[in-house]
């Protein structure tokens, strides 16, 4: 097909345009509305640790500055808190990036690139940009199944992404399941095991990964400081990966990927250890209190071990997800859709404040009654 001149401009690779554009949850609330609580994206209703808050105004004196490109205080933190080695840790502008990075090293065009049914979204689409091609594997209860995902595995298979809790569901996977599905893979394909809710669970049979990335060549974690830690908005992620996988992304990341202000308000977060012990025990009682309550209303919640719920509501189209969606935004409790995860008739509510969870079961309450 030739194109008249004018009709010429710069065009993209293939398959770039077929991707659809990551949705964030929503942030504001009908207008009018006295108080917002913002519920859709996971964040820490008690915010950041006050140390990190006071090292990121500290650091504003000094913006002119350059950030030292391999955040190595950042990774000493990290290392230090995690018994980890700092060299096989590489810290970026959120997990987002990580995940993107190894999409962008380890596929190509004609490769595929496993993940599940509810699975985290962005991995479809950094699988695509990297002009691979994306393999669903069912879940089964709204939990990740391994049968399903080594079935999934075929010889084009180059990476697995699980997350682990997964988001939006709130399910986990025990680590017995990891192993089983981390054995039955060919060694040629990274299991990346995104364990951005980590923190959160309290469970024996969890573990976020660090054995099976020490132990083997093709595992890595990928870790966030937007959950727990509360510093969504200053973007830091890192990975725990064997020293191969380092030596690519190094490669592959901007040179200043992660800014001096997250540099100096992550080492203050994961050294204050006190406010990630507040933000679970906050979140324990809170995920339980709201489960009840929503129980008790007659709405189903999928069990959660993250800092959300995913709440199932009824048939009949006046009390539907999208109903209960516009109930509570015109009352200023924003929650998530996640039709787009293919739960139609649900919504995900981020664990809150007390005042934001009680007004959540409040105006629901009404809501189910109207
Ligand atoms: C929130 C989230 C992330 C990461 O977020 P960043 O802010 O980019 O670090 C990664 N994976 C899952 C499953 C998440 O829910």
């Amino acid at each position: 097909m030739t194109k008249a001149p004018e009709q010429i401009r710069p065009e993209p690779r293939a398959g770039i345009m077929d991707i659809a554009a990551y949705v964030p949850g929503k942030s504001t609330a009908a207008a009018g509305v006295a108080k917002v609580h913002k519920l859709s994206s996971n964040e820490n209703p008690l915010g950041a640790s006050p140390h990190a808050i006071e090292a990121v105004k500290r650091l504003a004196e000094k913006m002119e500055y350059y950030p030292d490109g391999s955040a190595a205080r950042l990774r000493q933190a990290i290392a230090a808190t995690h018994g980890l080695n700092p060299a096989n840790i590489m810290c970026s502008n959120g997990s987002d990036e990580i995940l993107g990075l190894l999409a962008q090293s380890y596929l190509s065009p004609g490769d595929e690139a496993v993940f599940t049914e509810h699975g985290f979204m962005v991995y479809r689409i950094y699988i695509q940009a990297a002009g691979a091609t994306p393999v669903v594997a069912r879940e089964a209860d709204e939990k990740a199944d391994v049968d399903a995902i080594i079935a999934a595995v075929t010889p084009k298979t180059r990476i697995v992404f699980l997350a682990n809790p997964n988001n939006p569901t709130g399910t986990y996977l025990p680590f017995e399941e990891v192993r089983r599905l981390h054995a039955a893979l060919p060694k040629n394909v990274l299991l990346v095991l995104d364990a951005a809710y980590a923190e959160y669970v309290r469970r024996n049979d969890y573990e976020a990964g660090v054995e099976l990335v020490a132990a083997n060549e093709n595992v890595v974690m990928t870790r966030t400081f937007s959950k727990i830690h509360g510093l969504g908005g200053i973007r830091i992620g890192w990975v725990y990966a064997p020293m191969h996988v380092i030596e690519v992304l190094e490669r592959m990341r901007g040179p200043f990927n992660v800014n001096a202000a997250a540099i100096e308000a992550g080492v203050a977060a994961m050294e204050d250890r006190a406010h990630v012990d507040r933000t679970v025990a906050h979140n324990a009682e809170w995920a339980e209190w709201l489960s009840k309550e929503f129980n008790a209303l007659g709405l189903r919640v999928t069990p959660s071990v993250g800092n959300f719920l995913l709440v199932h509501f009824p048939e009949d189209a006046k009390h539907s997800a999208a109903a209960a969606d516009d109930y509570l935004g015109a009352r200023g409790y924003i929650l998530r859709g996640v039709t787009g995860y293919g739960f139609p008739n649900a919504l995900r509510m981020t664990v809150g404040t007390e005042e934001a969870n009680r007004g959540v079961v409040a105006a629901l309450t009404e809501f189910l009654r109207s």
